[in-house]
């Protein structure tokens, strides 16, 4: 009986790595992470990935992930988290105060895996579709008492070492009450500061910023493919260096049309998130050593799947909240070590797997 079981299962397990993804990056577990593109949907509950996958005919490139988890979002003053003490919980492993960028909840410091990263020799890079002072990308590399603080923000991104940064935000940078420029700052510590990438072929010598727009970008459905445009030209600019990489990237403006309860709003920004999605797995897939993780700070909306069809490709949706909720959000992985994020997790305990693959 026990002969028959133990082949029972060996056959179960053979079958579930019969696919090719399986084969070349689940099954083989010592394959070494030498790249990650993290990828935070901001507001991205998983109502909001299956309205997307309902609207786009029942598939999105996100299902190329082969292993799934959930991660609980509550801050270290807050059960709701708003994005800022959760960009903070995902980029540094530290549950913080609602509001606080990259400090603990005693407003000490903390180092972010993408500072670590830098520290490491690795080139480091920023996507966002707002500006790149705001909560989820400034988590990553200030530290400031206050989410509002944008042009303190901006000032930090010289220190920063940032190699790559692409989003909105020029009036942080060059329009301030202090009347200082730090676009000409940056160029002057050898940076191309540009503002827009429309013509801009990859790879890009670093280090290099793009800064798009005065506030945050246009809505998906008036920005063409500038997300998934910018993370293609961040991997081809970041991997040119040949170092690794660390690669965020954030589909920010799910959360804003979450909170204004609009429902194609809401299926617009996932799915050009989604387009984004599959730069970074068609890279992951040719590569073989990148780890591509994406999960979200909170989910924004409180929006409930009512009906649907994936015939018509239709969604009926309803908000029950114009802010954010507490519920458990999705991590999806694809790559090397990817089994590492399945189960129910804190959210600061993925920076902190990320990083021991990392050997930080
Ligand atoms: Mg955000
Ligand atoms: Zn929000």
């Amino acid at each position: 009986m026990k002969k028959i079981l133990f082949l029972f299962f060996a056959i179960l397990i053979l079958a579930g790595c019969a696919n090719k993804q399986c084969d070349k990056d689940v099954c083989n577990k010592s394959s070494k992470v030498k790249n990650v593109i993290f990828m935070i949907g901001d507001g991205m509950g998983l109502n909001q990935v299956y309205a997307g996958m309902t609207a786009n005919g029942g598939h999105l490139n996100i299902e190329r992930c082969t292993h799934t988890g959930l991660a609980k979002t509550y801050s270290a003053n807050s059960y709701i988290t708003d994005s800022a003490a959760g960009g903070t919980a995902l980029a540094s492993g530290n549950k913080t105060n609602n509001g606080m960028i990259g400090m603990n909840a005693d407003s000490v410091a903390v180092k972010s895996i993408l500072e670590m990263a830098e520290e490491a020799g690795m080139a480091t890079g920023l996507v966002a579709t707002v500006r790149i002072t705001h909560a989820t990308p400034a988590a990553f590399y200030a530290h400031q008492i206050n989410r509002g603080m944008y042009e303190e923000i901006a000032a930090e991104m010289l220190t920063s070492g940032v190699d790559f940064f692409v989003g909105g935000g020029r009036n942080n940078f060059e329009v301030r009450k202090d009347s200082l420029n730090y676009s000409d700052s940056l160029r002057n510590a050898n940076y191309d500061i540009v503002y827009s990438i429309d013509l801009i072929e990859a790879p890009v010598l670093l280090p290099f910023g793009a800064l798009c727009a005065d506030g945050d970008m246009p809505k998906a459905s008036e920005r063409g493919d500038f997300l998934p445009k910018a993370v293609d030209l961040a991997i081809k600019s970041l991997d040119a260096r040949g170092e690794g990489f660390f690669l965020m990237v954030e589909g920010s403006q799910i959360d804003y049309q979450g909170h204004g309860n609009s429902t194609e709003g809401v299926i617009d920004e996932v799915l050009d998130f989604d387009r984004a999605i599959k730069v970074a797995l068609d890279f992951a897939e040719r590569n073989g050593n990148t780890l591509v993780v994406i999960t979200a700070d909170h989910e924004t909306g409180g929006m409930t799947i009512m009906n649907g069809s994936y015939v018509d490709s239709t969604v009926v949706v309803q908000f029950n909240t114009g802010g954010h909720t507490g519920t458990m959000v999705p991590i999806y992985s694809y790559g090397p070590q990817c089994a590492k994020f399945t189960g129910i997790m804190e959210n600061t305990e993925i920076p902190f797997r990320i990083k021991s693959f990392l050997g930080f």
